[in-house]
């Protein structure tokens, strides 16, 4: 989403509210695809006298992935509090700072910058999750040895599964 700042720039010093959507590439996190809802933003933005635009929010999400031991499907919600300043006139390839260049201020970067902060460090299904024997308990026959886990990587675990399984469903 963008925000419209013209007036904002003309009136320095005055509180503007705001409120949207931002859509959200999925993520690689870690070898890992998450992918993410639009995120809800709302907050507050204020010129300052040279332009630079300071914005301050809080940004809600839920994020889907794969729980790290079992790759049951696992959905966790994501809030984040921001306070970010866009210099007016900087270097839109700066990673280390925020910018913008016209009446408009993009908040996509900041919406992804600070879900991706926010994102736990694995996901799990449940609390004490067993792993992959709990696909055992649902039903699910697994057969996989150390050799068959390309890189022992979770999610090439979980293709390799469902290469299996739609191998088998198709004889
Ligand atoms: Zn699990």
């Amino acid at each position: 989403m963008k925000l419209d700042v013209t007036q904002a720039i003309r009136n320095a010093g005055t509180v503007y509210p705001f409120r949207g959507e931002q859509a959200m590439a999925p993520q690689d996190i870690a070898g890992d695809t998450v992918t993410l809802d639009d995120a809800q933003l709302e907050g507050t933005f204020v010129a300052m006298e040279n332009g630079d635009v300071v914005v301050d929010g809080k940004l809600t999400t839920v994020a889907h992935a794969r729980c790290a031991y079992c790759l049951a499907p696992v959905s966790v919600s994501v809030t984040a509090d921001y306070r970010e300043t866009f210099i007016y006139g900087g270097d839109p390839e700066d990673d280390e700072i925020f910018s913008y260049n016209s009446g408009k201020i993009d908040l996509e970067r900041l919406a992804l910058t600070y879900t991706v902060l926010n994102l736990p460090m694995r996901f799990i299904c449940k609390d004490g999750c067993a792993g992959i024997g709990d696909w055992e308990s649902r039903g699910v026959s697994v057969r996989l040895s150390q050799e068959e886990l390309p890189g022992q990587h979770p999610f090439a675990a979980l293709k390799q599964l469902l290469a299996e399984q739609a191998g088998e469903s198709d004889d």
